[in-house]
Formats: structure tokens, C-alpha cells, sequence
């Protein structure tokens, strides 16, 4: 049994419903599935009834651990949070994801603009049925530029024209790390640092690590090899924070992530669970 903690359906960036999610980790046979959209909880209540669902079809779903991954900013490194057991009501984090997502589609309408200024065309309505029932973002511009043969693959999308530099690039309107955590805290939720291997600065992962607003680490991601593993789990010990691990499944396809790809010990839920309970 294990832990999958960090997972994307299609009320975010993801391909899969959390019904298709959950039956996949049911087949692999996880414990728990977290599902931690960006900047959205939409499909919390959907995963709730996929669960209740399988069940009565005799199946064994993992768990539910409901999340959301926030995007935040220091030193232009983007770092991404993941807030677990949020209860969003309509208090202040509910505000700050609606803004969020708000903002998204604003930067998203002048990405594709940008794009097209210079002579790279992608229809934007194309974009927003990519993006269907979730919230938009990058991936979808990215599938955009793929199908109409611009890339050849969602990540060289991002390479050619989506990051920092590129010509459809536009910066996200700041949020940093230390108010997106007191947010989170203030709705009950526990706050974990996403795949900090891409923060791309190790110093800034300990000072990350040491400033108290974390609760956890994500060691165990596809993106971090064995060396990167352990270092995270050993800064992790140092400053006393729970380690996590998931796999950031997206798609098929795209990405290193499959469903179950990174995983963390079944004991590390009750661990963030217990630093929940502990504010
Ligand atoms: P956004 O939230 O709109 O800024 O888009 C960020 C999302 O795009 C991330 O959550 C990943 O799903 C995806 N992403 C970011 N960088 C890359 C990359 N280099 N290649 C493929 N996907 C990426
Ligand atoms: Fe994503
Ligand atoms: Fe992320
Ligand atoms: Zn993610």
C-alpha cells in the first residue's frame, strides 16, 4: 500500500475525471489519492461521490486526500504549495483561489494574443474546449500549439514558446509563498512544498524548508532521481517537516508522471494530518 498525494483531473490541467483517477489508483492498488488542482477544488466533490460510487461496484478506491496546488513567486523562481484538508467555506482562500483563477484566464486571453503578434495562431475558443470544465492554463495553449502542428509535444510547446523568455509568455501576477501559506493555515489546511527540485535553487528550498511556513516537503516526485530523493528527505528531517511524495500526473503522455509514479509511506497522511490538527 502507498500514498499518491499530488495528482491533476480535469477541473485543472488534467486529462482524467477523478472517477477515471480513482480507479486507476484503486487497480494499483494505493491506499490514498490526492488531488490537488491548481487553484481549484472543484473536483473534491466530485472524487467524494467517484469514491461511493466505486465502492457499491466492489471496488477498493484509495482514500481521498483533497487538495489544491497554489502557484507563488519569490526571486522570479516559481514555487508551488500544496495545501491539504483546506475547508474553503467562503473565507479567504476560497477568495484568493477565485481570483486566481480569474487572473488565469486574463493571462491565458494575452498569451494567445502574444502569440499571434508574432504569427503563431491559436485559437483561443480551441483553447477554452481544451481546457473544458477546469480551470486554463498553460498545458491547454500547449495542447493548442501541438494540434495545430507548432510543437511536436506538449513539452516542447512550453520550451519554444510558454516559459520565461519565450515569445507567449506572460507572467503570472505575484503571490508569494508566505501569504499563500497563511491562507492556507487560516482555512486549516496543511501547506507543502511542491517538487522543490523545480524551484530550480536549492538555497531557496532551505530557506523555504526553515521559515516555518511549511508543513511538509514533497521528496518523492518523478522529478527528482534517487540523490535529489534523499537530499529532500534528509532537509526535510532537519527541520522537522512530514516528507511527501506524488507523481503529478497530468495526462498520458505528457510528463514523467504516471498515476502511482512517486509515492510516499502510507504513515506520511496521518503525519500532515496530525500537523493539521496541531494549529
Ligand atoms: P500555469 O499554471 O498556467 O502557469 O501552467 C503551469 C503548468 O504547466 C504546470 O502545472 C505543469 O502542468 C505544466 N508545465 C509547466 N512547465 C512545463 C514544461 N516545461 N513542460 C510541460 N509542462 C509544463
Ligand atoms: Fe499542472
Ligand atoms: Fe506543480
Ligand atoms: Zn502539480
Amino acid at each position: 500500500m502507498a500514498a499518491d498525494l499530488h495528482n491533476h483531473t480535469i477541473y485543472s490541467d488534467g486529462t482524467l475525471s477523478p472517477a477515471q483517477l480513482l480507479r486507476w489508483g484503486a487497480d494499483l492498488k494505493l491506499a490514498y489519492l490526492g488531488i490537488t488542482d491548481h487553484d481549484t477544488d472543484e473536483g473534491i466533490e466530485h472524487a467524494r461521490r467517484a469514491v461511493e460510487e466505486l465502492r457499491r461496484k466492489g471496488f477498493t478506491p484509495p482514500e481521498l486526500v483533497p487538495g489544491v496546488e497554489l502557484s507563488t513567486e519569490v526571486q522570479s523562481r516559481s514555487v508551488h504549495l500544496l495545501a491539504y484538508w483546506p475547508e474553503l467555506g467562503d473565507g479567504p482562500l476560497a477568495g484568493l483561489l477565485a481570483r486566481m483563477q480569474r487572473e488565469r484566464v486574463a493571462r491565458i486571453e494575452r498569451m494567445v494574443a502574444k502569440l499571434g503578434e508574432e504569427n503563431i495562431f491559436v485559437d483561443l475558443e480551441r483553447v477554452r474546449e481544451l481546457a473544458g470544465p477546469g480551470v486554463i492554463g498553460r498545458p491547454h495553449v500547449a495542447r493548442a500549439l501541438v494540434e495545430e502542428g507548432y510543437a511536436s509535444s506538449v513539452e516542447e510547446a512550453f520550451d519554444l514558446y510558454l516559459v520565461r523568455g519565450r515569445p507567449g509568455y506572460v507572467p503570472r501576477p505575484k503571490l508569494d509563498p508566505p501569504t499563500a501559506a497563511r491562507t492556507v493555515h487560516e482555512a486549516g489546511g496543511v501547506c507543502v512544498l511542491a517538487h522543490p527540485r523545480l524551484v530550480g535553487d536549492e538555497g531557496l528550498v532551505e530557506e523555504l524548508a526553515g521559515s516555518g511556513i511549511l508543513d511538509g516537503l514533497e521528496a518523492w516526485h518523478p522529478e527528482h532521481n534517487a540523490t535529489e530523493t534523499q537530499r529532500y528527505v534528509d532537509l526535510a528531517h532537519r527541520y522537522r517537516l512530514v516528507t511527501t511524495g506524488g507523481s503529478d500526473f497530468h495526462a498520458q503522455g505528457e510528463g514523467s508522471g504516471r498515476v502511482g509514479a512517486a509515492i510516499a509511506p502510507d504513515e506520511v497522511v496521518s503525519e500532515l494530518w496530525s500537523r493539521r490538527k496541531r494549529r
